[in-house]
């Protein structure tokens, strides 16, 4: 039987455990959950995945030592299975593939497999293939997704991105919510919840969301420990001062020739900054949303090769970063809350040489947030509006598609999400089908109370806000900033590794 360090070394290529790693992986396999909460590049997937090998391999040893048992007789004969639910099909290929090629057992259902595909998977779950499986929460909804997994034995349930759980968290993914129901009907499997960041509140919510006690989980959090970034806030006023800063800092960053990303929050000024950069002849490239697949694949792969070493970017830039020598992080607007501060100010300075964090504060820049809490947060009215339309205007809804009901709700700007949001709570609690076309859109039960409480809603709003007032105490905080950052997320600063 080998050991985790030996899986480490024989099955993925590294020499050492990094952090917290090796003492996961020894509470995992001791039948007793954690919540894991490592910056992103800490290395959070081998967690799980040395314990699901060697789940697998413990099986294959009971089964040679004891060749006469009878195949039906106990319930563990089913060959053990970890089950990885992952919010993005997009970096669930990337984990497969990486896996398979180091000859792991490993597989995905998801949407982007054809029908005929999907089905040929859900068999060889059921006949006892692969070790690993990573599926979305939404996949159990599949009736053939459940037929399929009681042929097997869910030995160890890993929640990957785990903040989408709490409703209070930046990404609250609505099938997450279903963790507790989800984990009785696997027969409540040892399990490890993994995120980049969590507050202390979030925390909470996700060991609640799985419906275990805070006792019974082991929280193993490591932050990002960089005495090599040097965190800095400038106050400015206006357009033309923070232009100016920028361009000081590119001038600093292109004596070096090393890189920088520039964040921003709307699209609209990226576009005005790049406008000016242009003006004066210093090269960049941008990143955005708005961007084809295909460039922002093209872009990120010019900026990793170091090709052009400054980037103007959104949020959306940084998955999968893993960039060693970013030598600054600028934010030409200040972020909605500490949570993605951190995410992204933790991308400079891999190398642990050292790098600049700057934040430009203009306070005119929370107005932005402030609408953006509003259109990510239907009211009960609105709740009731669309509820309306999609019952009485069935067909219209069905001819002229959302962007008429958009229309209908006036919530065409492009930062309001409201009706995608109401949409994907509908689905939720089920009082929704959704057909092959985007308008297809039928509602088959009455609104829940839970969407319609206006006190709920009121806190929700109350806690957004909060957050954003976070961010103002950070640019105001006089002290160690990179302490402020640790307190926030409930980390001792002197025990944090990297
Ligand atoms: P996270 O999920 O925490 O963002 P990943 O699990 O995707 O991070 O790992 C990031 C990178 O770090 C991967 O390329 C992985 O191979 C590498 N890695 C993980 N653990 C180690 C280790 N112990 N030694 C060296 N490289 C590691
Ligand atoms: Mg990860």
């Amino acid at each position: 039987m080998n050991s985790p360090h030996e899986i480490l070394n024989h099955h993925f290529g590294h020499r050492e455990f990094r952090g917290q790693q090796g003492a996961v992986i020894d509470h995992l396999l001791q039948g007793r959950h954690a919540l894991v909460i490592m910056p992103t590049g800490a290395g959070k997937s081998l967690c799980y995945q040395i314990p699901a090998l060697m789940l697998a391999e413990i099986s294959m040893l009971a089964k040679i030592s004891q060749p006469n048992a009878s195949p039906s007789s106990p319930a563990d004969s089913r060959r053990p299975l970890t089950l990885i639910l992952s919010p993005l099909i997009a970096l669930m290929k990337d984990q497969v593939d990486a896996l398979v090629s180091r000859r792991i057992e490993a597989t995905f259902i998801n949407s982007s497999l054809s029908g005929q595909q999907r089905k040929q998977r859900y068999q060889a779950v059921a006949q006892g293939r692969y070790s690993l499986l990573y599926v979305t929460p939404e996949r159990f909804r599949k009736k053939e997704f459940l037929e399929a997994l009681a042929h097997r034995k869910v030995s160890l349930l890993a929640v990957d991105e785990a903040h989408c759980v709490s409703q209070w968290g930046h990404d609250f993914r609505p099938d997450y919510s279903r963790l507790k129901e989800f984990r009785t009907l696997l027969g409540s499997p040892t399990t490890v919840a993994l995120t980049a960041t969590a507050t202390m509140e979030v925390q909470a919510d996700i060991i609640h969301q799985l419906g275990l006690e805070p006792a019974d989980v082991q929280v193993f959090h490591q932050g990002i420990n960089r005495p090599n970034l040097q965190l800095m806030v400038d106050e400015i006023g206006g357009e033309d001062e923070k232009l100016e800063r920028i361009e000081e800092a590119v001038d600093q960053g292109s004596l070096t020739g090393e890189s920088t990303i520039i964040y921003f929050t709307l699209i609209r000024t990226l576009s005005a900054f790049s406008e000016q950069l242009r003006h004066r002849a210093i090269p960049h490239i941008v990143y955005h949303g708005d961007l084809l697949r295909q460039q922002r694949k093209e872009i990120q792969d010019t900026f990793m090769q170091g090709h052009s070493p400054l980037v103007l970017a959104t949020g959306a830039f940084g998955m999968g970063i893993d960039k060693k020598n970013i030598r600054q992080v600028i934010h030409a607007e200040v972020p909605g809350s500490l949570e993605s501060y951190y995410q992204e100010i933790g991308r400079a300075g891999r190398d642990g040489l050292p790098a600049h964090c700057l934040l430009l504060y203009d306070p005119h820049d929370l107005t932005t947030h402030m609408r953006f809490i509003e259109w990510k947060n239907p009211d009960p009215d609105f709740y009731h509006r669309v509820y309306n339309l999609l019952t009485t205007d069935q067909e219209r809804v069905l001819a002229f598609g959302i962007e008429w009901l958009k229309k209908q709700l006036h919530a065409g700007s492009a930062h309001d999400h409201r009706l995608e949001t109401a949409l994907a709570m509908l689905d939720r609690y089920g009082i929704l089908q959704r057909g092959h076309r985007e308008s297809d859109l039928i509602i088959c039960d009455d609104l829940p109370d839970v969407l319609i409480d206006q006190q709920r809603h009121a806190e929700k709003i109350r806690r957004d806000r909060e957050k954003l007032y976070v961010m103002v105490q950070y640019v105001q905080h006089r002290g160690d900033r990179m302490e402020f950052i640790h307190r926030y997320f409930g980390l001792d600063c002197k025990c944090s590794v990297t």
